[in-house]
């Protein structure tokens, strides 16, 4: 029996739109994990290689403190006195967010949901898929945050042992002068640990009951991590 060219291209149309189905498994995913895991530059470097884009709750309410609107105001007030805000105030501003935005490529969430009553809220706007936890021992956190320096004019990071600048105290890339953070001071850090164990790791739980869990060993150097994370998500099939 010979197929003719109709038949052919029914069939080529068939698995191209299989295939293409299975290219677009869309990532709906929040990453987590601790100050100095390196949650920033994984989900960066991810929404880059994944062409989908990163929603960084901090970058979402300086905006919306930039613009004076009244959640911002509100906001404000708790940033000022050195708080957080409370749920329903975040919450809302990510609900508008997220009205905002075309979710059908898919989307990193970075810094949003901060602890489970976060979660809860957003499974009602939108199912997650994938929840990165980015797992890494305290000691390595308190190490990597002790000896990191960052230049007053460019904002580039530095790291005493691991990516120290040409000439101590001074930025390599524009020469500014580099300067300690003030939340990387040892007693700050001990209590941003504590806070996000108590508060943020629990989400583990939370996401792993529902099947979406992805644990990365975060002790690893940034390339090392990255690889994992994609490795893992081919493993998932979110990546083909
Ligand atoms: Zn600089």
């Amino acid at each position: 029996m010979a197929i003719d060219f109709r038949g052919c291209y029914i069939l080529y149309n068939f698995w191209h739109s299989i295939l293409s189905f299975m290219k677009t498994k869309i990532i709906k995913a929040i990453i987590f994990g601790p100050q100095g895991s390196g949650k920033g530059t994984q989900g960066n470097l991810l929404s880059e290689r994944l062409n989908i884009p990163i929603i960084g709750a901090g970058d979402v309410f300086r905006a919306e403190i930039a613009k004076k609107t009244k959640l911002g105001n509100l906001v404000n007030q708790y940033v000022q006195q050195g708080l957080l805000a409370p749920d329903e105030v975040v919450n809302a501003i990510i609900a508008r967010q997220l009205k905002k935005i075309k979710l059908d490529k898919g989307f990193i969430f970075d810094g949003y949901p901060r602890n489970v009553d976060q979660a809860i809220y957003l499974d009602k706007l939108i199912t997650i898929n994938l929840a990165i936890q980015l797992k890494i021992n305290d000691e390595e956190v308190i190490e990597r945050l002790q000896y990191r320096s960052q230049c007053s004019k460019c904002k580039t990071i530095y790291h005493d042992k691991e990516a120290p600048p040409v000439k101590p105290g001074q930025c390599s890339v524009c020469g500014g002068k580099l300067t300690k953070r003030a939340d990387d001071r040892p007693e700050i850090i001990a209590q941003r640990l504590k806070a996000y164990h108590f508060m943020t790791e629990p989400l583990a739980a939370y996401y792993r009951q529902k099947g979406v869990l992805l644990v990365i060993n975060a002790n690893q150097s940034i390339p090392y991590v990255f690889e994992d994370v994609i490795k893992k998500m081919s493993k998932l099939g979110f990546i083909v």
